[in-house]
């Protein structure tokens, strides 16, 4: 293959949670399998260190220099619930301007296709469940992360904006709560998984009960990292609307945050004492989405209905990476 006919397929957030599993995915899955690389494409994978893609002239010379044909917009500021509770403007102008920056130079510079990451927070408190992807706009989301949730609603407008004037094809997806190897654990700001993860680990090191925030009630629908890349995958080579689609276990698939705790103490063989601090926020009870358009789609495309790996086995497998990976004087 010469130089010229190498596509490149541009990361953003390429070092994250999500950015990670896709690297895993590109470096292990054969080549021209169905989740794998395709031989004439070249995927980079760029991270905050590189660019500060709020700083849009910045984000120009990045797309520049790659010159990318196809862009996963992963980047964002992202945070648990109490980091969001916290922190509501950075959360929102942060996610503004990074968004508008990646979105503004793709169509600048013809990018084919832009696939963006949303999350279901984006979704109306008061609404009807399952979540389903045409009620993002039917009402205000959840208070305890405004700021992230009305930013990530906006690139739904954007994508529509940018199609309707220009023609662009750009498109977003909605995971539910993500998980897996080289999560963010860091206490202030960890989803819950990675923080349950480091907490458990804590409590055993040094003989302290393991502390659960919340009822432990919560319902959470978690969907493992090297499932979502997978599945972005299939987005990027098949999917065609501009509206996003939810990428999710199924919608009777829920876990509840105590179930998630004991896996975690299973998994890390932790024998002390288990708290559950009432005094700590909850959030929302559960947000229950549908993955039926998923599931229509992929399997009208041929590639059939999607097998999730077994929450149990994707979360000791990403116990398993935090014991083996996290230095412990971090
Ligand atoms: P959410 O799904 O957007 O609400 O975000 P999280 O991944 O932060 O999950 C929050 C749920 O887990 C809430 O019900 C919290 O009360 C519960 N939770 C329990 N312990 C923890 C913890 O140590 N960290 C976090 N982030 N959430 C916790």
């Amino acid at each position: 293959v010469s130089a010229t006919s190498i596509s490149v397929v541009l990361v953003t957030g390429g070092s994250g949670l999500v950015g990670s599993a896709l690297k895993y995915l590109i470096d292990n899955e054969p080549i021209d399998s169905p989740y794998g690389r395709r031989k004439d494409e070249e995927w980079v994978f760029l991270s905050s260190s590189e660019c500060d893609l709020r700083d849009i002239q910045q984000t120009r010379e990045v797309f520049g220099k790659y010159r990318p044909r196809e862009v996963i917009h992963l980047a964002a500021k992202v945070g648990g619930l109490f980091a969001n509770m916290s922190s509501q403007h950075t959360f929102l102008r942060d996610n503004l301007l990074m968004n508008d920056s990646i979105l503004q130079v793709s169509h600048e510079m013809k990018v084919r296709k832009v696939v963006s990451c949303l999350s279901t927070c984006v979704f109306p408190d008061k609404v009807e469940y399952p979540l389903t992807e045409e009620k993002i706009h039917l009402g205000p989301p959840h208070s305890s992360n405004f700021g992230y949730s009305h930013a990530k609603r906006l690139i739904d407008i954007q994508n529509h904006a940018y199609h309707d004037q220009f023609g662009d094809l750009f498109t977003s997806i909605i995971p539910t709560n993500v998980f897996g190897p080289g999560d963010n654990y860091n206490l202030e700001s960890a989803h819950v998984i990675p923080g349950l993860i480091h907490k458990c680990y804590l409590a055993k090191k040094n003989n302290t009960p393991f502390t659960v925030f919340g009822s432990g009630e919560p319902l959470r629908q978690f969907i493992y990292s090297r499932d979502l890349a997978k599945l972005f995958i299939w987005v990027l080579r098949e999917y065609k609307e501009i509206d996003p689609v939810i990428l999710s276990v199924a919608e009777d698939d829920e876990v509840s945050i105590k179930d998630v705790a004991d896996a975690i103490i299973e998994a890390m063989h932790f024998k002390g004492p288990v708290e559950y601090d009432t005094s700590k926020a909850d959030g929302q009870f559960r947000k229950p989405a549908s993955n039926a358009k998923l599931t229509r789609l992929m399997t009208e495309s041929g590639a059939g209905e999607y097998e999730f790996t077994p929450f149990k086995l994707a979360l000791k497998v990403s116990v398993d990476w935090f014991l083996d990976h996290y230095d412990t004087d971090a």
